[in-house]
């Protein structure tokens, strides 16, 4: 494709192999950018980006976003971090320092460029909500120090730089909290609950809820998040954030295991295991300020989105068998 240099940016995307990552990277290049996408394939894959290899502007960089970061670009999108939590608790100092030291080194460059910068925050900011649905003026309740807290407090301390950078150094920032997403691109092993029990059913392998599911979340589909995030980085001047994306639906765990059994026609049985510390009863998101600033409200309903990503896993089991 021939770049039209007067609208074509130089856009940085660290952890761009990963789930999300991918699919942004896809789109920006698919909108003329320049794409660098840096990552050090943590839970990312190069199997992610490998279809965007041959295109002469996309990159990829292997590297650690605790690495100072050495390139021009004019815009940013931090996404470097495990999101799932069997993933973020693996390891959770390097959780906690790849939050808060991929924050100072995107922000430092964002500074030094004078390019904008889009943090991919989290609705686990919120920790476990007393208040419902979740506007982004509420503040949390978040374990200081709990198992899922690496993640949660690494999140809240990346946004707390976010808004000092742009306070003291006028960084043009962009904070973004983000509800469940789900789609292709999940790895099979990734842990969180959408890619757990399409692989059992898949499989015919029981289905296992933790704790009584009745805990709810609201299922975002990737490509409506993707478009989401484009439009926040493209937002007016001094619109920061943070903006609450995600898809207001809302559904148990188990009201989820059950439409999954009834989309793939599994035979699985659900069976119940202990529910995880500290694992967040309600989520819901209020996006109205998404709404208003952005244009913008998910797409895909929760079961077409399961849908297509079904057929993504049942195509990816088979070439695994
Ligand atoms: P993911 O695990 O697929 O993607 C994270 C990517 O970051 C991976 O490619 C990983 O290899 C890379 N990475 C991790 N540590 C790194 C480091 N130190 N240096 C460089 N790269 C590193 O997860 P995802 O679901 O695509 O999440 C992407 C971002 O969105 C994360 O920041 C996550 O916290 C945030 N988020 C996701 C969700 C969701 O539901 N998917 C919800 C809230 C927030
Ligand atoms: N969960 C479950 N079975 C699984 C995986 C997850 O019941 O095999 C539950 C988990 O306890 C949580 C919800 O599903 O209540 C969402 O978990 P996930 O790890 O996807 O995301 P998060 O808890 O970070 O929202």
């Amino acid at each position: 494709m021939v770049k039209n240099m007067k609208t074509s940016k130089r856009i940085l995307v660290t952890g761009g192999a990963g789930f999300i990552g991918s699919h942004l990277c896809e789109k920006l290049l698919a909108q003329g950018n320049d794409v660098i996408c840096m990552d050090n394939l943590f839970t990312g894959q190069k199997n992610n980006i490998r279809h965007l290899m041959s295109d002469h502007y996309f990159e990829f960089i292997r590297q650690d976003v605790l690495e100072d970061i050495y390139i021009e670009c004019d815009q940013i999108y931090n996404l470097a971090c495990p999101a799932s939590p069997i993933h973020y608790q693996y390891d959770p100092i390097k959780t906690g320092k790849t939050s808060v030291i991929g924050a100072l080194h995107t922000l430092g460059l964002a500074k030094r460029c004078k390019a904008r910068i889009l943090q991919a925050s989290t609705s686990e900011v919120y920790g476990d909500p007393e208040v419902h649905p979740q506007p982004e003026s509420y503040r949390g309740s978040v374990n200081p120090h709990g198992v899922r807290s690496c993640y949660d407090e690494g999140k809240r301390m990346a946004e707390t730089l976010f808004f000092d950078y742009y306070r003291q150094h006028h960084v043009d920032i962009k904070v973004i909290r983000i509800f469940n997403t789900y789609g292709p691109r999940m790895r099979p092993d990734d842990g969180r609950v959408v890619s757990n029990f399409i692989v059992q059913a898949l499989k015919g392998e029981d289905i296992t809820i933790y704790g009584d599911g009745n805990q709810t979340r609201s299922f975002c589909y990737v490509d409506d998040l993707v478009e989401a995030m484009i439009r926040m980085m493209n937002s007016r001047d001094g619109f920061t954030g943070p903006v609450n994306l995600g898809n207001p639906g809302e559904f148990t765990m188990l009201e989820l295991a059950n439409l999954i059994i009834e989309l793939t026609g599994s035979n699985s049985k659900i069976v119940y295991r202990p529910l995880p510390e500290d694992d967040p009863t309600q989520r819901r998101p209020d996006i109205t300020l998404a709404k208003k600033e952005l244009d913008w409200e998910p797409q895909v309903p929760l079961r077409e989105g399961l849908e297509k990503t079904i057929a993504y896993f049942k195509n990816l089991l088979v070439g695994m068998m």
